[in-house]
């Protein structure tokens, strides 16, 4: 393929039209349009070829065309798109309800045994890829497109139709399970994303035996609820992330995990405050900031916004975006090709999420407790697969694992290896896992002995070391969490845990209540669950309960201040360090000769509900940077250049350190070596 998937000035136009709306592109003008989106510097859109209806917006021998639609919407824009040198990516959703009603049985099928399987859209599994989807990208691939997005062709739901009875029973030779929780229904969520990832592979082919040079891109594949590999013939990894939270964290916590496939990637955020049912219009400032998150963790920009029903666009939008467009301008060149620098690892293990799912998706709370107790350190951090980590691990300074389970012995042979040759590793548990805690390797790293107890789900952890108890209150921490027991062998203790206290028995309710003293310390007995260990010349700090998950659920800043002296605990020196008044964002990439420092203010206001907003951004002063450098740098320059936006530099003993006022959204410390 020769194209490659770039740019950050991208608009996504939705237009799913119910098949008894007859407005539909009555006042759609492609030539106006194009002549607006080139104006604000758009260089891509995405358009609708197929919306979820399953109503398609071309001249279809094969499909169901919109009834009311007497356009060849996806010609006119092609058409269009190449008078002002705007690429066109088709939007194609698989959900297809036309087929739906047409042909009951291809339509996916949920059971009452199995919580949330329930959908009405068509099965990938079914004959409708070989008899509608193939056929219709065939004739979709013969426009000039440059690439296509897909919508929902993954499966994000266990599906129980005949197709996929047939299939699954003719290579396990037994249904498909309806018990979550049993070896089975990994086999199932292992083979399922297989088919999934057959099912794109077919797709590639189809398209590029028509056009080699489409570039395929599947929404929300391949991202950490699915973690394997994306095959080679994806030209693009692509995701609209939630906004009903914070769409900023999302950004950040998808691209940390995204910019480690050796793909690039697009993540999508809208002008809308409430995400795609809506049509309000978010602050810039809010928009510049999701899209920092994004350029800042190498990722690409692209905006969400929707036609109006009769398929004009919102002018008013378009100059909203145009302001953005001019933000992401200032940066993009400067940031275009940079690649994180190693620092420290997180683990977000494919074969854990068999294991801990969701149905058919991975259980991510441990990896997103991880991700945002090190971000509000201000750490610099990737999140990586286990086959990114073993090809990479010596680059770390530190892997952490936050409650990964089922680790490939491949895996665990190089954790042990980085261990032994110097490195460091911080590793949390999963009490839940009886087959884990028996296992040699972990006992023999962690120099201590683990068994499993049944317990309340409470506990304390009270810090014994100095270092540990840097920023803590002198009091035991409470902590929501499964626990194992620790029984020490060649470790030491660094926190020990107290039991809480439990009632048996509740005859008259109210007694298990946590305001009625249930969860009470008890101080009489101690045991260790914040234990060191030194493995060869490197060290392992184990924490003996799901403190990610628990920092996840219930956000405890002391859970967070334990990790973060438990870090600076196995990595006093590091490659950076950024203090500041409030937490930043704090990324460090590598370009050619360049170390390119990012730092993200964000201070949203306060909510009742979400979204999480911000209308203005006070500037922030007082923020210092230390970084590693073994010489005097030729250049410090600080982007963007503006009279409030300051930077002074010095250098000493392998130290650069930088002073920087006036830090509005996103700044770029570009260091020349
Ligand atoms: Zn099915």
């Amino acid at each position: 393929m020769k194209n490659s998937y770039k740019g950050s000035r991208k608009i996504h136009f939705d237009y799913h039209t119910p098949p008894d709306f007859q407005e539909v592109a009555s006042g759609f003008e492609p030539e106006i349009l194009m002549k607006d989106l080139a104006e604000v510097g758009c260089e891509l859109i995405n358009f609708f070829a197929k919306d979820l209806f399953g109503n398609c917006y071309w001249d279809t021998k094969v499909g169901h065309k919109h009834p009311y639609l007497k356009r060849d919407l996806l010609k006119e824009v092609t058409e269009a798109s190449k008078k002002y040198g705007i690429k066109v990516v088709a939007y194609y959703n698989v959900m297809d309800l036309y087929n739906v009603q047409v042909h009951p049985e291809w339509k996916h099928r949920g059971c009452k045994e199995v919580q949330n399987s329930e959908g009405d859209y068509v099965c990938l599994n079914s004959p409708w890829l070989e008899k509608v989807l193939l056929p219709e990208l065939r004739e979709i691939s013969s426009y000039e497109i440059d690439g296509i997005f897909f919508d929902f062709l993954y499966f994000h739901q266990p599906c129980f139709c005949k197709w996929c009875e047939q299939k699954f029973l003719s290579e396990f030779g037994y249904e498909i399970p309806k018990d979550t929780k049993s070896k089975e229904w990994q086999a199932y969520t292992k083979w399922l994303r297989k088919r999934g990832s057959e099912t794109v592979e077919k797709v590639c082919k189809t398209i590029h035996e028509v056009n080699p040079n489409i570039l395929v891109g599947i929404n929300w594949a391949y991202v950490q609820r699915q973690p394997e590999r994306p095959p080679d013939s994806v030209g693009f990894i692509t995701l609209d992330i939630n906004e009903t939270d914070c769409a900023s964290l999302n950004a950040s916590y998808y691209a940390k995990y995204l910019r480690m496939l050796n793909k690039p990637f697009d993540i999508m955020t809208t002008r809308f405050l409430h995400w795609w049912g809506d049509w309000s219009l978010k602050p810039v400032v809010t928009m510049e900031h999701e899209c920092a998150t994004i350029l800042a963790n190498g990722g690409l920009c692209i905006i969400g916004d929707h036609f109006y029903i009769n398929g004009k666009h919102e002018k008013e939008v378009l100059s909203s975006i145009s302001r953005v467009f001019d933000f992401i301008s200032k940066r993009e060149r400067i940031l275009d090709g940079a690649s994180s620098i190693p620092f420290i690892a997180i683990l977000h293990a494919t074969e854990n999420s068999y294991v801990k799912g969701n149905g058919i998706l991975a259980d991510e709370t441990s990896t997103r407790g991880a991700h945002k107790l090190l971000l509000e350190c201000n750490f610099h951090f990737d999140i990586l697969n286990e086959e990114r980590l073993a090809n990479n691990i010596s680059d770390y300074s530190l892997v952490i694992i936050p409650e990964q389970m089922n680790l490939p012995e491949t895996l665990i042979a190089k954790i042990k290896d980085y261990v032994k040759k110097g490195g460091k590793l911080l590793l949390s548990y999963d009490s839940s896992a009886e087959e884990v805690l028996e296992a040699q390797w972990i006992n023999e790293l962690l120099g201590v002995s683990l068994k499993h107890k049944e317990n309340s789900k409470l506990g304390y952890i009270v810090p014994e070391v100095l270092a540990l108890q840097k920023d803590l209150p002198k009091m035991p921490i409470f902590c929501r969490s499964n626990f194992v027991n620790v029984e020490e062998k060649t470790a030491k203790t660094l926190a020990s845990k107290l039991e809480a206290y439990v009632i048996k028995t509740s005859k008259q309710g109210w007694e298990e209540w946590l305001g009625a003293g249930v969860g009470s310390p008890i101080f009489d007995k101690k045991t260790p669950i914040v234990t060191a260990n030194k493995f060869g010349n490197g060290e392992v700090v184990f924490v003996g309960c799901e403190i990610f998950k628990s920092y996840f659920e219930y956000n405890d800043w002391t859970l967070k201040t334990i990790v973060r002296n438990a870090i600076n605990l196995l990595i006093p020196e590091k490659i950076i360090e950024v203090s500041s008044p409030y937490p930043l964002e704090v990324t460090l990439l590598k370009k050619e000769e360049s170390y390119l420092i990012n730092l993200i203010n964000w201070h949203s206001e306060r909510a009742y509900k979400a979204p999480i907003r911000a209308e203005n951004l006070s500037r922030m002063n007082n923020v210092t940077v230390t970084l590693t450098l073994d010489r005097v740098p030729k250049q410090v320059i600080m982007h963007p250049n503006d009279e409030e936006h300051k930077a002074e530099w010095q250098w000493n003993s392998n130290k650069l350190k930088i002073r920087i006022s006036g830090l509005h959204v996103h700044s770029i410390l570009e260091i020349r070596t």
